[in-house]
């Protein structure tokens, strides 16, 4: 292993150390417009996810609940990326995470969550970094359905 990709390795824990830590964004959402629940039976992670969607843009997203340092990272880096993002935005950075972390590496870069990449190499992780997106997306998807009724 070169030494340069130590030193990057190291700075990817240390993020992800940091976001476990002390997880942005960590609270209930009483002016949710969206909220779901995601559990990863196989780390036994369980969070909560609520969005502020207003006029197709995701205004705001926090999280509650138990899980590792792995889910609880991913879903703190996560509520900081999407905010200000359209839905649109947020559904094409869902599919390229989820490729980052399962296939390939996506074309453009992913800034601060391609902290996440490592988790690559642990097979056993992955649904613990993809919980939070997958929830959100969840959360996300009955939001594009309401937009649609207007
Ligand atoms: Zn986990």
């Amino acid at each position: 292993m070169a030494e340069q990709d130590d030193g990057l390795r190291e700075l990817y824990q240390e993020v992800i150390f940091d976001h476990n830590r002390s997880p942005r964004n960590f609270h209930e959402m009483d002016h949710a417009s969206h909220r779901a629940d995601g559990h990863n039976p196989l780390c036994g992670d369980q969070l909560t996810v609520y969005a502020l969607v207003e006029g197709g843009v995701v205004r705001e997203v926090s999280f509650v609940g138990n899980g590792c340092a792995i889910s609880t990272a991913s879903a703190s880096l996560m509520t900081e990326a999407v905010r200000g993002q359209t839905i649109d935005q947020v559904e094409a950075l869902f599919q390229d995470i989820h490729a980052m972390l399962t296939q390939a590496h996506p074309d453009r870069d992913l800034g601060k969550l391609e902290v996440l990449s490592g988790v690559r190499e642990f097979p056993s992780r992955v649904k613990c970094a993809t919980l939070a997106w997958h929830t959100l997306h969840n959360a996300i998807t009955l939001a594009r359905d309401t937009a649609q009724t207007e």
